[in-house]
């Protein structure tokens, strides 16, 4: 920040001026913002000089870290060099031929092309004109509907709003639409019969999917999109097994495998894709967030030879692929990428992930397992949520307007941690930087524990909560 603005006058600024994504904004406009001016690892710093730990690596998003001087002085470079060009009509620019060349490279399965966003939503909107384009070419324009799954999380980009499974992000917007189905969320929790074995319940996932495929009519089904492990809708992992038994349903209707690997890709579960780490088979892959760490927008629609086989053939039905943005392929975001990538390859992030990720998941343990509100602990490798219950057995939710987990949220920044309150049910998240240290995981860990107990000390002497 200009050491010449005054806090107060950003906060009145912002109050008057900045219409603010996901925020409740009648609560905003009496509280106004809490405004970040600097970051450093897994560190932020408000303008206050109040330090924070960013347990959630922004939105599950800034992989390296904050403050990376290679990254700043890639982008320096770059923007010197030539800060942008167009893909449009064969044209191109250097950095993200090579950047499609790593991705081809490092995908789990064979791919073939990569096509580039600038948000994980717009590449899922991407994703599903690219099934209908392929269907439309090979002679199937009546297969286009696409499956989802409850509490998934895909975007807000209208067709990728459409594809999430949140009710709560379809209020208001006249959504979801018309050509997108929802099924049965993996969430043990909530989904399965209490003391039901995971192969039943993973039986019982697979059948819902395959009744509501037949419903539809497996000739009007295109695709489905899954999470490796959701995010925002929980951070669910699914059981063992799970994706071979959907992937089994998916190859007897034809119907296309989409894996958003928005968070997952490139590291945070401790492999280089959720899909290594789940056994997903995808035809098609989303990816955004951790390709740049965040330092710039950019997002990849990574396509197997079978969709590119499809989109030549409407090359030559339809003319001309007719899909793109200005900046698809952004000569500084392939830059950063690229630069991003290399630092996670040089420094065994992802190998790094994977075991600050089982130290916090034991650590989380210790601190929550035994905590009379908490009904799940859960997570893979740098991916963990705490979901707290009203009463355990049977498990029962708090009541939505007590906000329990956006209260354990509040609290936490006052402990100087940052967490977050997934918008279904009581559960708070943890996707730190891959950079973070072991003392900091446990810094977190205890910072997060104070906060409940706060809460649930509130809880209890309003009458809330019996302990
Ligand atoms: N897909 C997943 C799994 C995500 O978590 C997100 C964002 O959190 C998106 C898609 C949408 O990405 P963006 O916010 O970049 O549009």
């Amino acid at each position: 920040m200009d050491s010449h603005t005054p806090s107060t006058d950003l906060h009145d600024l912002d109050r008057r001026y900045f219409l603010h994504p996901f925020t409740a904004l009648a609560e905003h406009e009496r509280n106004g913002p809490l405004v970040m001016v600097k970051g450093e690892g897994v560190w932020l710093e408000d303008t206050s000089g109040r330090r924070y730990i960013d347990s959630m690596a922004g939105l599950w998003c800034v992989n390296v870290g904050y403050g990376r001087r290679e990254i700043a002085d890639t982008l320096h470079a770059q923007a010197m060099r030539l800060p942008y060009y167009h893909s449009f009509s064969s044209m191109a620019t250097d950095t993200p031929i090579l950047l499609a060349e790593k991705l081809i490279k490092l995908s789990p399965v064979p791919m073939s092309k990569v096509f580039f966003g600038n948000s994980g939503s717009d590449a899922n909107d991407t994703q599903v004109k690219l099934v209908w384009y392929y269907n439309n070419a090979r002679g199937l324009p009546q297969k286009k509907k696409i499956i989802a799954r409850n509490r998934g999380y895909h975007g807000v980009t209208m067709v990728a709003t459409g594809l999430t499974g949140l009710p709560g992000m379809h209020a208001g917007f006249d959504l979801p639409l018309p050509f997108i189905r929802h099924t049965t969320a993996p969430h043990r929790l909530w989904q399965a019969e209490p003391g039901q074995s995971d192969a039943a319940f993973v039986a019982r996932l697979a059948a819902d999917l395959e009744s509501l495929i037949l419903a539809e009519g497996p000739d009007t089904v295109a695709a489905m999109i899954m999470e490796p492990v959701m995010g925002a809708g929980g951070v669910i992992v699914p059981p063992p097994g799970y994706y071979a038994a959907m992937q089994a349903v998916l190859d007897k209707y034809d119907v296309l495998l989409i894996a958003d690997e928005v968070i997952c890709g490139f590291g945070r579960l401790g492999t280089q894709f959720g899909s290594e780490k789940m056994g997903m088979r995808p035809d098609l892959m989303t990816v955004a967030k951790g390709i740049t760490s965040a330092y710039v927008p950019l997002s990849a629609c990574i396509i197997s030879e079978k969709i590119w086989q499809g989109l030549l053939l409407g090359g030559e039905k339809y003319g001309a692929f007719a899909h793109g943005y200005t900046y698809s392929a952004h000569p500084l975001a392939a830059a950063v990428a690229l630069t991003n990538l290399q630092i996670i390859e040089d420094e065994g992030l992802v190998a790094q992930a994977g075991a600050r990720g089982e130290l916090m998941h034991r650590l989380l343990r210790d601190a929550f397992a035994d905590h009379p509100a908490v009904g799940e602990i859960r997570g893979v490798g740098l991916m963990g949520a705490v979901e707290f219950v009203a009463l355990r057995d049977p498990a029962t939710p708090f009541d939505p307007s007590l906000k329990v987990a956006a209260r354990i949220a509040r609290a936490a920044l006052e402990e100087g941690l940052i967490t977050r309150a997934l918008p279904q049910g009581d559960s708070i998240s943890f996707s730190p930087p891959f950079v973070i240290s072991e003392d900091e995981v446990v810094e977190m860990v205890a910072r997060a524990r104070r906060a409940v107990d706060k809460v649930f000390t509130q809880l209890h002497a309003e009458g809330h909560w019996k302990g």
